[in-house]
């Protein structure tokens, strides 16, 4: 049997310009780009991310990713320490002395990531200029790419984005007569990358590339046949840099929950001209697989309110998910950056009056949500353990990022992301 979300026949989509999204600017506590390193270095298993950064930047990639005791590691710092304009040059040629070296050691590196960070001595560094003296020596064996991951340019998820931005221009290009294909864009784990896959194929949809790929060597080609379905919201520079190329998106909300995962597929199908009882028998399985794993946790969320700190621009199809799919009361979205044009979906299915803040101004932000007193606050390790000592249940974001949610086999893991801290709060009052 297939479970319908209540909420899902009951609200009607609305326009997604009628839907406001107030600004707000002030402090905010957020983590950098460079978070990203941590679950991108998993993804593509012949990259190297080179930060090159201060302690600070070292202590964070460190601490957030944890030490690789029995792997050699994907990741690691090249410190720059204080230095004046006269000094860039030799920061050059250190940067070009650490590259070789790590690059002669370690010959399974095949894509190289000179990642920037916000101290002023790395500002003064052209990275990208060294990116591109560096791939004139070592390449075609590697590839030399650099992005930003900087706090001061980007929020946590942002640090992929950049990073998959600066792939797309040296991705080879597709024939303009080749038929159409899918391109998936958006780190995802293994494991969900081949549920797509699979059903996809179920509904002959065969031509199915992935970014990133598994490895280099996997990049796929990219141009005015290629249509892009977006797995992650927060993918803006990536989608421009792809339009360059050609590609079109297909407009679509978010692969999280059933119901998102449905109208998802359903985009790609609709682009590939797939008949509809295909599609309907290609996802039932599934499908009814997730309403299933979904309906163990309504119990405990229903009628629950969730407030979101800005974090992981993952806030609104969350919501979504959480309000339709598992009957939860938004109290505020707050989200870094809100792309009206990717999440023009998810804001039609945005229940009306739901108060959606892009930036942050902090103490305010604090201010209105301890007035509510939601039942679970979804916000930044920053501000967990604090909220949590006032008595507020939360839910770290960044685990949305390091767990896999995404497609119809893991809603009911997503669903019990929020429903745990709950549960123990339960076992611990007893
Ligand atoms: S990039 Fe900036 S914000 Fe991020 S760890 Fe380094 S110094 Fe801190």
């Amino acid at each position: 049997m297939i479970t319908v979300p209540v909420a899902s026949v009951t609200r009607r989509p609305r326009a997604p310009a009628e839907v406001e999204i107030r600004r707000e600017r002030g402090q905010r506590e957020v983590f950098c780009g460079l978070t990203g390193i941590v679950w991108l270095h998993r993804k593509i298993q012949d990259a190297f991310f080179l930060v090159v950064g201060s302690r600070t930047c070292a202590h964070l990639i460190q601490s957030a990713a944890g030490v690789m005791i029995f792997a050699e590691p994907r990741f690691a710092t090249a410190i720059i320490t204080d230095r004046d304009l006269a000094g860039i040059a030799d920061a050059h040629e250190e940067l070009d002395r650490a590259v070789t070296r790590l690059l002669e050691r370690r010959p399974d590196i095949r894509l190289l990531f000179l990642v920037g960070s916000c101290p002023s001595e790395v500002i003064k560094l052209d990275l990208s200029r060294a990116a591109a003296r560096l791939s004139a020596t070592f390449s075609p064996r590697v590839q030399i790419r650099s992005y930003s991951g900087s706090g001061i340019e980007t929020t946590f998820t942002q640090g992929e984005d950049a990073c998959l931005a600066s792939l797309v221009p040296s991705l080879p290009a597709l024939a303009a007569d080749a038929p159409p294909s899918l391109l998936v864009v958006g780190a995802l784990a293994d494991v969900v990358e081949d549920q797509f896959r699979r059903l996809l194929a179920a509904m002959h949809i065969t031509r199915v590339d992935f970014l990133p790929a598994r490895t280099s060597r996997e990049l796929p080609a990219v141009g005015s046949a290629t249509r892009v379905l977006l797995a992650q919201p927060f993918l803006t520079d990536t989608m421009r840099a792809l339009e360059e190329r050609g590609a079109r998106r297909l407009p679509a909300p978010f692969p999280l929950g059933a119901e998102g995962t449905t109208a998802w597929l359903q985009a790609a199908a609709r682009a590939f001209g797939v008949d509809q009882a295909v599609f309907d028998g290609a996802i039932a399985e599934a499908r009814a697989r997730a309403g299933r794993a979904l309906e163990r946790h309504r119990a405990t969320l229903a009628g629950r309110r969730v407030f979101f700190f800005p974090d992981s621009q993952l806030e609104l199809p969350l919501a979504r998910f959480l309000a339709r799919e598992l009957g939860m009361e938004v109290v505020e979205i707050g989200t870094p950056y809100a792309n009206r044009t990717l999440l023009a979906e998810e804001l039609s299915w945005t229940a009306e009056g739901t108060p959606i803040v892009e930036g942050q101004d902090v103490d305010r932000q604090l201010d209105r949500c301890r007035a509510a007193a939601p039942d679970l606050v979804v916000c930044g390790l920053g501000l967990a353990n604090p909220l949590e000592a006032e008595g507020l249940v939360t839910k770290w974001s960044i685990e949305l990022l390091f767990t896999p949610i995404h497609g119809y086999e893991q809603a009911g893991d997503l669903a019990e992301l929020f429903a745990r801290p709950f549960d123990r709060r339960q076992r611990l009052a007893v």
